[in-house]
């Protein structure tokens, strides 16, 4: 919990008060730590130390104005995988050069939209991509920098859904079509090959993958050497894991030295960047919700709370563990073992399952680990509004998304005047 603590058997941001802010601004809602947030930037900048390197917030973790706006203060550039996020950084106050742009399905419009911009480079996935590219980026008489995705094809022992760095999944290209890629790309005259990229997967808990796909993106890159294709850029994604449970993830310090370890053996010129999403938010969040009721199904208990799969999904899509707890400890009252679930018409909607809790009805409790792939992938499943989102800095709180409304539920929908 990065910016959150227990004072008193209380859960507080900072030193306001979780309850007082639910009071005021109702249940549920997502809360953000800028210390916790900056803290982790930073840490994660100082593990390089001298070395020249880019760090690119990968928006789709967590994608609210407000946060860009406070990392783009910060220094931080921005990965994007579509023409809103890449909107989202721009509005956010983020240079062009600054945004690199990832995905494995860029539309024409977006790639219109990234030239149009003159984002710093796009990340290309597929001959057929490299193909569209070309095709706009010579209609607009312009010359694209382009890294090319490889798929180094090394096992991030992550879940399946969240792993993209096998040769069975669909991100990238194998390195003999990189390397064909390449060549093609220097006989195409609107798109200037400069860089390689690769990402394998979220919330790596282990170095190992890593370790072994920098070993083969570096031979690869050789290789291209060897061809008469310099790469000068070298993007070594995001993906590493935080502490949802009991899980260790090395340190940035460790991730970082490593890497640059292996990569400055050989190849100091190499101008460095990676990615990182969950891991610069994901433990600087909490969603904050309260219990409706309390049942007893059986022998089974049950927290009814008013936050649900369409809030939060990563319990109900990766059978993801996020710690529960209560805002609230120390009550007198014996804890029970709960399953934490939502209003939502679907046995999918939990957050949490055999969960020792010593709740009252009305009390607030907190899911732990919130702030990435959270709101991010919320959803109006069940008509029911997205909830708030707060950003606490220097102990003051802001509102950095307004609940949604009603009239924000059908805003888009249109009944025709049916005969
Ligand atoms: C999702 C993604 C990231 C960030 O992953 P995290 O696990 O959040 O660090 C980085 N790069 C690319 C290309 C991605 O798709």
């Amino acid at each position: 919990m990065d910016g959150f603590a227990y004072e008193s058997g209380e859960l507080r941001a900072g030193k306001l008060s979780i309850i007082d802010i639910a009071n005021e601004i109702g249940t549920p809602f997502y809360i953000y730590s800028a210390q916790g947030i900056s803290d982790n930037f930073l840490a994660l900048k100082n593990a390089f130390g001298n070395r020249r390197h880019h760090i690119h917030y990968a928006i789709k973790a967590n994608p609210n104005l407000a946060l860009l706006a406070l990392l783009n203060n910060l220094g931080a550039g921005f990965d994007v995988v579509s023409g809103g996020e890449m909107m989202r950084a721009l509005k956010a106050g983020a240079s062009a050069e600054k945004i690199v742009f990832s995905g494995v399905g860029k539309s024409e419009a977006e790639i219109d939209l990234a030239l149009n911009e003159k984002i710093s480079c796009i990340n290309i996935e597929s001959e057929a991509e490299l193909e569209r590219l070309q095709a706009c980026a010579a209609r607009m008489n312009m010359t694209a920098d382009i890294a090319i995705r490889v798929n180094p094809d090394v096992d991030a022992g992550t879940h399946e859904y969240i792993s993209t760095g096998l040769k069975e999944n669909k991100f990238g290209v194998d390195s003999d079509t990189a390397i064909r890629l390449y060549r093609k790309s220097q006989s195409l005259k609107n798109v200037n090959p400069v860089g390689i990229a690769y990402h394998i997967g979220s919330q790596i808990t282990t170095l190992a993958p890593y370790v072994d796909s920098i070993k083969k993106i570096l031979a690869l890159i050789d290789r291209l050497a060897d061809l008469g294709i310099p790469i000068k850029h070298l993007d070594m994604g995001g993906g590493l894991g935080i502490r949802y449970k009991d899980e260790t993830p090395p340190t940035f310090e460790a991730y970082v030295q490593s890497l640059v370890a292996i990569v400055d053996e050989k190849h100091g010129n190499l101008n460095l960047s990676i990615e990182p999403g969950r891991s610069i938010i994901g433990n600087a969040g909490l969603l904050i919700t309260r219990v409706e009721y309390l049942k007893t199904n059986n022998d089974k208990h049950f927290a009814v709370v008013d936050a649900a799969m369409n809030d939060l999904i990563r319990p109900a899509l990766y059978s993801a563990w996020m710690t529960i707890s209560e805002v609230t400890k120390n009550r007198n009252i014996p804890a029970q073992d709960y399953d934490v679930v939502g209003p939502v018409c679907e046995s999918a909607d939990f957050l949490g399952k055999n969960r020792l809790l010593a709740i009252h009805q009305g009390d607030l409790l907190a899911v732990q680990s919130s702030g990435a792939y959270s709101m991010s992938m919320s959803s109006n499943y069940n008509s029911r509004l997205r909830p708030a989102e707060v950003l606490v800095d220097n102990e003051r709180f802001y509102i950095i998304r307004e609940r949604e409304t009603y009239d924000d539920l059908f805003a888009r929908e249109i009944i025709p005047e049916f005969d």
